[in-house]
């Protein structure tokens, strides 16, 4: 006790203070201007969403890809972000390791954005625009369709099929866009199907 005041009383009253001295050497009024001057602005605000489809596997997760609000104006728009999309009945959110590096995919220098086409007898592949290499694809299956379509089979039973050229579908697709790729196929007589999620 010195002088009646207690030394719990001495330090509570110094403590109190030094911290008002402090606040007083920033200027009370500007604390909270300088505090929210240091806070990052959320990197995802105001940018735009698109959704779409994991392409790695046969779980089809959703995902949601984040663009700067500015960009676009090219034809082209950038991503800054991909997350899983929460409100896909597959995924709820989540991705798998795979899925959560999807960004890195898109932005790498190696993917491919166009179709390559190599010819018969040629070494190296070549780009071609995607109008070529639909009219290739379609040349290619109308040919040999016309050439291998079996209507009826040895017993004079309508058949309809065609076994010659197989299809594939891949995960990255709605299961709206799957329905009608399985009904081109099969409309055409295409028995060779598969689909990468089993549509
Ligand atoms: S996030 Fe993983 S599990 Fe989901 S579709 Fe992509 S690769 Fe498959």
């Amino acid at each position: 006790m010195l002088d009646g005041i207690s030394r719990r009383h001495f330090f509570r009253g110094a403590g109190a203070g030094i911290a008002g001295t402090t606040l007083g050497a920033f200027g009370f009024g500007e604390i909270e201007a300088a505090h929210a001057a240091n806070i990052r602005p959320f990197k995802l605000d105001r940018t735009v969403e698109t959704r779409n489809t994991c392409p790695y596997c046969a779980v089809a997760c959703g995902i949601i890809m984040y663009s700067p609000p500015d960009s676009g104006k090219d034809g082209k728009r950038s991503i800054m972000h991909i997350e899983g999309d929460p409100d896909h009945p597959t995924n709820r959110g989540t991705l798998c390791p795979k899925g959560a590096s999807l960004l890195d995919f898109v932005h790498a220098p190696t993917r491919l954005t166009k179709p390559r086409y190599r010819a018969p007898g040629e070494a190296q592949f070549r780009e071609v625009t995607w109008e070529w290499a639909l009219d290739r694809v379609a040349r290619l299956f109308k040919d040999d369709r016309d050439k291998n379509f079996i209507a009826t089979n040895s017993s004079g039973v309508t058949v309809n099929r065609w076994t010659t050229t197989g299809f594939l579908g891949a995960s990255a697709t709605t299961n709206e866009t799957a329905f009608v790729t399985y009904k081109v196929v099969r409309a055409a007589g295409g028995v060779v199907f598969d689909n990468q999620a089993r549509v």
